[in-house]
Order: structure tokens, then C-alpha cells, then sequence
């Protein structure tokens, strides 16, 4: 597209006149005015490209404007726009059908929400429901989403400004090697111990008392730490002795992201509710949801549901869904995220480590990879303070700074960054933006302790 600085300047005068954006201080925010987007890239007004490494906000799965989606979409619109959720409409249920099929064991019901963080609010209601018990436990390092159960549920600060303190949460410390709260060295003992922190957790809290536990399969925004192995059969197994219902959170790890369909099926674990969004139809059309499993789908095969949305399974949201699901399985994007995945973005990412001081840590799996910047390797020190703002916030600037002035457009998440491309991105592509990311790193290497 050609360059068209004067629109792009009305974009931006307007958006800043009249938009609100979302977690930030109005007046110290410069959002990029965008011109289109194709694929792995979206490039601006001045006609500059960017390599998109955090797909959107992990969501376009399939990249932008993938053309099977559009055309769906498209279809669909000329077709049937919308209809109310009572009905039994084609694009529903095929959308439903489909998901089924992918989701573990028997979550073979679907509820369909506008997003995540809804999909998280009837989970929760559900599990209450079921069970007729009032609390949730739900993990330090987690995002759920930003209405007020969920975000009492998250555990990064984005809670802290909406904590009502009486949402029946209880909060416990998830396995995490690289900042073990249980002094251990090895995933093993990692695995052992959290484990057992959860069991005194819930017996102090009073396991009748516990509707759910919930969880990231692998938490996404929080950092991407694949849980050790037998972490979450344990879970599973907690749940099972106490009669608690376990909810797997998949909105930004399923549908592809880590490589299979969902995360779980890395872990070879099924949930009694699963929570999605985001991949599901790329992020193309709102959409969410909670797949849901026969005993809980039996609590209300003769008791009404209490809970509803006005766009339910909105038919535009579920032929994209639909489209998406469908290219994925033709075109292999699943596979292509565990291949590259394991064969371009780890070993890459690891060499980088090697090389630049800044790198703390390397974690991930599939088109899901976090790189931990640190000041100190030895200590571990963060390269930015824990919820750094301003200036605090410099080093980590500087390195979206320079990824951004190379063609790279990164994720950056308080001391992290995380490499989250489409997941049919193509080896070329990933090299060049791994190339972008090497020298950024270099500017991240400057606020080492020497
Ligand atoms: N759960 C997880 C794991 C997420 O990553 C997010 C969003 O990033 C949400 C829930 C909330 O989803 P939404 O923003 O669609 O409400």
C-alpha cells in the first residue's frame, strides 16, 4: 500500500479526541495508527513494516486476513448476519461441533461467550453450581481476564486496582522453577512440593468449601512457564480426592498456540471445564467459550442454566471459527507451530541466551516462547522491577525501542519478552524477525550489572 501520512494523522487525531484504551494512562500513550495487516506483518501509515511477534494479543492464530476466514466471514454476513441464541443455527453449531471434537476426553458441550474473560466468569458460575460451594483457587503469575471475577481471580497487578477482596478467591503459588517459591532446584522437587502446597492450601481453606481450582495449562501473560511434568496430573488428582472442580484456562494457550490443539493435550490431562477464546477463530470476531464436561452438563440437563449473553454463539463469530479451525486442519498450522517450534524458534532462542547477558531464562513450546530478562544472572535479578512504571520501565523500552526500529513489532511484558508469532508464520519470516530480536537484545545487554 502506498504511504498516506495525512490519514494516518486523522486516525491518530481521532483516536486520540475520542478513544479510551484499555490499562493505561490516557494522556501517556501513543497508539500506532495502522494502516493493514497480512499474514505475519501490519505496517503503518508512513509505510513502514513490522514483523508482528505478538499476534495481536496472542490471538491471530492463522495471521492476519487469512483469506479462507475473510471469505467465511463474508459469507456469512451476506447470509445470515446475526440471529438470537435460542436458535439452533448452522454456523453454531458446526462451530460447536468442531470444538468438541478437538476438546479432551468428555468436554463435549460448549458454551459460548464474547471473549475470555466471560468464558471465565461462567466457568466459575458453573463450578459453583455444580457443586454448591463458594470458592475459587486460582494461581499467583495468572491472567483471567479483566471483569471483576476474573480479574479477582488473576494473579499479576492487574488485579490490584479492582481486588474486591470478596469474590471467594484464594490465591497459591503455581510451580515455577526459575523463581521457585519452594527453594527447589529441580523440576521434580518443584513438582512435588507446589504440588503439596496446594493439598495444605485447600486443607486449610476446607475443601468443602472449594468450587474450582483454576488454572493457565501454561500460563501466557504471566511469563509462559510450562508446568513440570505430573504437575497438572496432580492437580487433577487433588481435585478428584476433594470434589473440586478443575477449570483449565486455554485462552491464549489453545487452539494451536503450543503446538496441539490445546495445551492440555501436552500434559495428556483433562479438565471438567476448559476456557477459551482468542485462537479460536483468530480473533477475527469475538468469540470465547467454556467446553464443558458430561457430569457438570448433566447438572443442568434438567435445571436451568442461570447465566446468558445476548450474542451467544454469534453467527459471524462462528463461521469464523468455523473457517479457522477448518484452514488449520487443512493447512497443517498446528504441526507447523510444533515443527518450527521446535526445530527454528527453540534452538534459536537458546543460542541468543548464549550470547547475550540479558537472557535469564528461555522458556516455551511451539509458537509460545518467553525469553526472562535479567540485570544478573547469577541473582536473577529482573531486568525491570516487578510492575516497573516509568523510568523503572527504561530498559525494557529501550528494547522495544530498538526490536521496532528494526521491523519487529515485540512482546513485551514487565522483564519479559515473549515470541508469540502466528503460528503459520513461515521459517523465512521467523528468521528474519529472530535477527531483529538478536540485536535488540544488544540494547537490553547495556543495563547489565558488570
Ligand atoms: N484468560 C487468559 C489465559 C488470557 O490470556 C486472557 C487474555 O489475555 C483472558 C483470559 C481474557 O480474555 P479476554 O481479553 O478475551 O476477555
Amino acid at each position: 500500500a502506498q504511504p498516506n501520512p495525512e490519514a494516518g494523522a486523522a486516525v491518530k487525531a481521532a483516536d486520540r479526541a475520542h478513544v479510551f484504551h484499555s490499562w493505561s494512562a490516557q494522556e501517556l500513550i501513543d497508539p500506532l495508527a495502522v494502516a493493514g495487516a497480512e499474514g505475519a506483518y501490519f505496517w503503518d501509515y508512513e509505510g513502514r513494516r513490522y514483523l508482528d511477534f505478538t499476534s495481536g494479543l496472542v490471538f491471530t492464530n492463522v495471521g492476519y486476513q487469512h483469506p479462507k476466514v475473510v471469505a467465511a466471514i463474508q459469507e456469512q454476513a451476506g447470509r445470515m448476519t446475526t440471529f438470537a441464541p435460542a436458535f439452533a443455527v448452522e454456523a453454531r453449531s458446526e462451530a460447536a461441533r468442531l470444538i468438541a471434537e478437538r476438546t479432551p476426553g468428555d468436554l463435549d458441550k460448549v458454551f459460548f461467550t464474547n471473549g475470555g474473560a466471560d468464558a471465565v466468569e461462567h466457568a466459575v458460575r458453573m463450578a459453583r453450581l455444580h457443586t454448591g460451594r463458594p470458592k475459587v483457587l486460582s494461581a499467583y503469575r495468572s491472567y483471567h481476564g479483566g471483569t471483576q471475577q476474573a480479574v479477582n481471580l488473576t494473579g499479576d497487578p492487574r488485579r490490584w486496582a479492582s481486588d474486591s477482596g470478596t469474590a471467594g478467591v484464594v490465591h497459591f503459588w503455581a510451580p515455577f522453577l526459575y523463581r521457585s517459591r519452594f527453594y527447589a532446584q529441580t523440576e521434580e522437587q518443584e513438582c512435588a512440593r507446589a504440588l503439596e502446597h496446594l493439598e495444605t492450601t485447600i486443607a486449610f481453606e476446607g475443601p468443602s468449601t472449594i468450587a474450582a481450582i483454576i488454572l493457565e495449562t501454561i500460563p501466557g501473560t504471566a511469563g509462559i512457564m510450562p508446568p513440570p511434568p505430573g504437575y497438572l496430573a496432580g492437580v487433577r488428582e487433588l481435585c478428584d480426592t476433594y470434589g473440586i472442580v478443575f477449570v483449565l484456562d486455554e485462552v491464549m494457550a489453545g487452539f494451536g498456540r503450543t503446538g496441539t490443539w490445546f495445551a492440555a493435550d501436552l500434559y495428556d490431562v483433562v479438565p471438567d471445564l476448559m476456557t477459551f477464546a482468542k485462537g479460536v477463530n483468530s480473533g477475527y470476531v469475538p468469540l470465547g467459550g467454556v467446553a464443558i464436561s458430561g457430569a457438570i452438563a448433566e447438572t443442568f440437563a434438567k435445571r436451568p442454566y442461570p447465566g446468558g449473553l445476548t450474542y451467544s454463539g454469534h453467527p459471524l463469530a462462528c463461521a469464523a471459527a468455523v473457517a479457522t479451525i477448518n484452514a488449520m486442519a487443512e493447512e497443517g498450522i498446528v504441526e507447523n507451530a510444533a515443527r518450527i517450534g521446535a526445530s527454528v524458534v527453540g534452538p534459536a532462542l537458546h543460542e541468543l541466551a548464549q550470547r547475550h547477558p540479558s537472557v535469564g531464562e528461555v522458556r516455551g513450546v511451539g509458537m509460545f516462547w518467553a525469553l526472562e530478562l535479567v540485570r544478573n544472572r547469577e541473582t536473577r535479578e529482573p531486568l525491570v522491577p516487578y510492575n516497573a512504571t516509568g523510568e523503572a520501565g527504561a530498559p525494557m523500552a529501550a528494547f522495544a525501542a530498538a526490536a521496532k526500529a528494526d521491523g519487529l513489532w515485540p512482546f513485551v511484558n514487565m522483564n519479559r519478552t515473549h515470541v508469540v508469532p502466528a503460528c503459520n508464520v513461515s521459517e523465512a519470516e521467523l528468521k528474519e524477525g529472530l535477527a531483529a530480536l538478536d540485536s535488540a537484545l544488544s540494547a537490553a545487554d547495556e543495563f547489565v550489572d558488570r
